[in-house]
């Protein structure tokens, strides 16, 4: 069934086919590494060039008959790298991304939930947010943050740092579309959840109301405290909240306000809200739009 190294490696050209027979010419991943290993337990994601334009290639293991696929055939999915989208990464028929990754995103949600006056939520879905064009966007901008401050592998909050210091934080938002239900994106631009999917993170869009650490993107680590900047206005009963890609870089630690900031202190990548002061749960405020990337889509209850 499916691929082996020899054949991933040699052949120039590679013959995908689903509904259509492709030829890639060379396969990377998003980084734009050529990628080397492949083992067919897995699920991997790549970029293939074909005359002049990317795609994306999704790879997952089938787990119950889809077409002409039997359970445990390797099946795969091409799309436009510049085409923002969603992907069901669970699902009865494929699992997009290995089940560690499933359960450490469920995990970092549900062990984040702190407020005792809310119920802890059931997690019903969790999609998968492909924008090629924000994603290279963030890691141009990650690779510039790394050259300026050289963090990686330095401790940070017990761990070591990641280039650029990336960290996974939650952002909850106004959304009036089933996007939760149904996976697509709307065109209202009422719906900050479609619109940030679509064209990213704007400052300038973002909330005209308080803003603690001033004109900036405010992001959380503790899902319950993101939970509480969700405006549902789409009728589903199922709530959407957003899982980001942040650069914290070299972060600024404030505990009181500072409303007026529209970047970071010099020498900083972002500002960080310690709890203690005027704030009860931690936040991140990033004040560069390209910092950012959606990329996880939870739905829950
Ligand atoms: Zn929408």
């Amino acid at each position: 069934m499916g691929i082996s190294d020899e054949r991933w490696y040699k052949s120039g050209h590679y013959k995908f086919s689903r509904d259509k027979v492709l030829h890639a010419k060379r396969c990377v991943d998003l980084d734009n590494k050529v990628i080397k290993r492949f083992k067919i337990s897995k699920v991997y994601s790549g970029v293939i060039l074909l005359n002049g334009t990317y795609y994306n290639v999704i790879y997952g293991k089938a787990t119950s008959q889809i077409g002409e696929a039997r359970p445990g055939s390797l099946v795969w999915t091409i799309y436009n790298h510049s085409l923002p989208q969603l992907l069901l990464i669970k699902s009865k028929r494929f699992l997009f991304i290995t089940n560690e990754r499933y359960k450490s995103i469920e995990n970092q949600f549900l062990s984040s939930w702190k407020h005792q006056n809310k119920l802890i939520p059931q997690i019903f879905k969790i999609f998968k947010i492909k924008n090629g064009n924000l994603e290279d966007r963030y890691n141009i901008k990650r690779t510039l943050v790394e050259r300026n401050r050289n963090l990686a592998n330095k401790p940070f909050n017990g761990r070591r740092m990641t280039a650029g210091n990336e960290q996974k934080r939650f952002h909850g938002t106004s959304v009036v579309c089933k996007i939760g239900e149904t996976g697509k994106l709307c065109s209202s631009n009422k719906c900050a959840v479609c619109c940030i999917i679509k064209n990213g993170y704007k400052i300038f869009e973002t909330n005209k109301n308080f803003q603690r650490f001033g004109k900036g993107l405010y992001f959380s680590s503790t899902s319950s405290k993101s939970d509480d900047y969700i405006k549902n206005n789409s009728g589903s009963s199922y709530k959407v909240m957003l899982l980001n890609k942040v650069i914290v870089g070299n972060a600024y630690k404030l505990a009181t306000n500072c409303t007026g900031l529209l970047h970071p202190p010099q020498g900083y990548d972002s500002v960080i809200g310690i709890p203690g002061g005027n704030l009860n749960y931690d936040e991140v405020v990033l004040y560069h739009e390209d910092s950012c990337l959606p990329r996880y889509l939870i739905v829950y209850r």
